[in-house]
């Protein structure tokens, strides 16, 4: 079993998968293509029923139940394709280390890059076993090439043991996740499950339900231009000037990414864009209860109109855009999935532990649509870097979690609401 994984991680990992925002198209690059055309032909081999691949790039494919029992939910399991844009995917070399000895692991592309226990305290729960890193240059991509790997070893697993008991079972890799679209386009009638998790964290024991709620406020400020040698006599207005302003005005020693951990949000100018007559910031507005990102929604547009009223010349607004919404709010309501993956957890003899995301996942999207989706771990740490690794052994706990998870939804799921499964809608 092992090899198989691990054979498969190695080969997805070498593909550029990196995602790009702002492309218009899906998926954002062709890279994705590539490695989606891969996984469609590795299910037609596997022997997968209803294998699809869709024109936005989302491949799909069934395992069929092995039981009869009545009214057991169909289960779909997620792995994104995609790597993120923040660092380089191109020519990827994964390196093997085999039962790593717990010495720093000098990675040879750029011999600055070292993998240090001392610095990386997670690092040494994997001393002894078979760890993946990239070679200095690169990110690795375990993230999410981990999940997918697990995803199509699930798959292949279940459709060779047909004596293990289980209900419709789905697949999908999906695009551009690391670019927030991973499941905008993805139709949930023809994914056709009643519950749904991704395959998108660290560690094999972690079941994640609860993200934050996201929103992103556009501040606008339009000042007024003029030459800069008569910007006396002509009234120059800069709204770079305006935007520094409001920038020192954000909280700096609390309330800001640098500042805060666990259950805190925070407000994040991320980008900003101007020249003397038009500046663009966007901040990004976090936090676990829908009242606390309000607070801080207008918090901003507080900041933002005592900067209108200190210069009327100028025209400032402050634009909020929803963005995901905590899967708490709804899981809550009916801890199933939850609960289950819990079990499969401890089946495998690991304590389950949920850590609340201090971001999302495609399962916030999800789950706010309608798809009950919680995130479990895939083994792989230190994503969108070169000090990127992944636990061998780690993902096949993972692996075998969903083996089990899918059993424990054949015996206790019945009656599960999740979301109501119409008749599968067929691409193709
Ligand atoms: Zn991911």
């Amino acid at each position: 079993m092992s090899d198989t994984l691990l054979s498969r991680f190695l080969r997805y990992v070498r593909v550029n998968t990196q995602s790009a925002p702002g492309s218009g198209i899906s998926p954002s690059t062709q890279g994705q293509w590539v490695l989606l055309r891969m996984l469609e032909s590795e299910l037609l081999e596997l022997g997968a029923a209803d294998v699809t691949l869709t024109e936005q790039g989302y491949v799909m494919a069934t395992v069929p139940a092995t039981s009869d029992r009545p009214g057991v939910p169909t289960v779909a399991f997620l792995g994104h394709v995609d790597t993120a844009p923040d660092y380089s995917g191109q020519g990827v070399k994964p390196l093997v280390h085999r039962k790593w000895n717990g010495k720093p692991i000098v990675l040879p592309d750029d011999p600055a890059q070292v993998l240090d226990p001392e610095q990386q305290p997670e690092l040494l729960a994997a001393r002894g076993k078979d760890i993946v890193t990239a070679s200095g240059r690169t990110l690795l991509g375990g993230d999410d090439k981990s999940g997918v790997a697990i995803v199509m070893s699930l798959a292949a697993h279940l459709l060779k043991h047909p004596e293990i008991p289980h209900g419709t079972v789905r697949v999908c890799f999906n695009p551009d996740e690391e670019i927030g679209s991973g499941v905008d386009l993805l139709d949930l009638d023809e994914l056709g499950a009643n519950v749904a998790y991704t395959l998108d964290g660290e560690n094999p024991n972690e079941v994640v339900w609860e993200t934050f709620s996201a929103d992103t406020a556009v501040i606008t400020i339009e000042g007024v231009s003029t030459h800069p040698g008569e910007g006396k006599r002509f009234g120059m207005v800069n709204s770079l000037q305006l935007a520094a302003k409001l920038l020192a005005a954000l909280p700096r020693d609390n309330l800001s990414p640098e500042t805060t951990e666990d259950r805190q949000g925070y407000i994040h100018p991320a980008h900003i864009e101007g020249r003397v007559e038009r500046t663009m910031i966007e901040v990004l507005l976090r936090d676990y209860e829908l009242e606390g990102l309000a607070d801080k929604a207008a918090r901003l547009a507080g900041l933002c109109s005592g900067l209108q009223a200190s210069e009327p010349r100028a025209h400032i607004t402050c634009d909020i855009r929803p963005g995901y919404r905590n899967m708490g709010y709804w899981l809550k309501k009916d801890m199933t999935p939850v609960d289950l993956a819990n079990e499969a957890m401890r089946r495998l003899g690991l304590e389950p532990c949920s850590p609340a995301a201090r971001g999302g996942t495609d399962g916030s999207r999800l789950t706010a649509s309608g798809l009950p989706t919680p995130n479990l771990g895939a083994g792989y740490h230190n994503p969108h870097g070169p000090l990127e690794w992944a636990c061998v052994q780690d993902m096949e706990l993972a692996m075998r979690a969903c083996v089990e998870l899918v059993q424990l939804w054949e015996q206790k799921g019945a009656g599960y609401k999740g979301r109501l499964v119409k008749k599968r809608r067929t691409a193709k």
